[in-house]
């Protein structure tokens, strides 16, 4: 049977409970007051309606997120996030459409919303004594046309990222590639403690100082690794994202690059490899929604592309 078939993805009233598992997995808590006691269920209400013991106030789960306001009704909102993160390379807004049958804009927005909630809050330092994270770059979309005889990749959006091996990865969007712009994000993302694995480019010539070990690949010279060093697992996480932004993102709008860096953190993030599958990794996503309100108003771009 398809997992599509599940009824909290057609029913109300499913809906709200499989959310309200995700969300309150150790039972209701009340949104207006915090309180978690006589918590009851209103007879005859609409779906997930509850009343709190203590204020007496109605809520349901759904209060202060996204789908509160949203006229899409609960459970399309989780087919779209189990599409989206089910998806290794994601998927388009006019794929979403389709499959939804929505208009442009609210897939649009759809897609947008999910990809915010997957941003975690702020991390701490990754790597430490005997683990290895490896640093890479690549470029993406073009910042603005490539001047004649120009060379380089400076017109076109950088990206950094760091993957610990065996753990998690991180991706940012960076103004550029000099040590300057690299290394303030590194020293804040990386235990000083870390082995440190990256190519042989100028401006991570010096991690030595700030790691307790630094190894480089002489990919000029035709190398591709000597035993543990090596940046395969970066490289291998950039050929999803690369292939992903390629496919089916074509048109990413600059201001928008930074949230689907996000989304392909996330689902490596909740890889299967990790034990993480298709609909944990969508709860893991709903989960991140509480709380994260951005209006349709504030988040709609002028051009939306894809
Ligand atoms: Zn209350």
């Amino acid at each position: 049977m398809s997992h599509l078939s599940a009824p909290h993805f057609h029913d109300e009233a499913a809906a709200f409970q499989f959310l309200e598992e995700a969300l309150w997995p150790h039972g209701p808590v009340c949104p207006r007051c915090g309180g978690l006691d006589r918590i009851t269920t209103v007879k005859g209400g609409r779906a997930g309606l509850r009343r709190c013991g203590p204020c007496k106030r109605q809520f349901t789960v759904t209060v202060g997120t996204v789908f509160e306001s949203s006229h899409v009704k609960l459970p399309m909102w989780l087919q779209a996030a189990y599409l989206l993160c089910s998806s290794k390379k994601g998927i388009s807004s006019h794929q979403l459409m389709r499959i939804l049958d929505v208009q442009y804009k609210t897939a649009w927005f759809m897609t947008h919303r999910l990809r915010e909630a997957m941003k975690s809050g702020k991390l701490p330092p990754m790597g430490g004594a005997g683990v290895t994270v490896e640093i890479d770059e690549t470029f993406i979309g073009t910042k603005y046309k490539k001047p004649e005889g120009a060379r380089g990749y400076a017109h076109k959006n950088a990206i950094m990222t760091l993957v610990q091996r065996g753990g998690s990865a991180r991706s940012f969007h960076v103004d550029g590639t000099s040590a300057a712009d690299l290394l303030p994000i590194i020293k804040a993302n990386v235990e000083p403690g870390t082995h440190v694995m990256t190519d042989e480019a100028g401006q991570y010539a010096h991690l030595n100082k700030h790691f307790a070990e630094h190894d480089f690949v002489r990919h000029g010279v035709g190398e591709y690794g000597r035993g543990l060093v090596h940046t395969n697992t970066v490289e291998g996480f950039y050929s999803v994202f690369k292939r992903g932004m390629k496919g089916i993102y074509q048109h990413c709008a600059v201001k928008h690059l930074h949230r689907y860096v996000t989304e392909f953190d996330s689902r490596y993030n909740n890889r299967v490899r990790l034990g993480v599958d298709d609909q944990q990794r969508t709860v893991a996503a709903l989960r991140g929604i509480v709380g994260k309100r951005l209006t349709y108003r504030s988040s709609l771009p002028n051009a939306a592309q894809h």
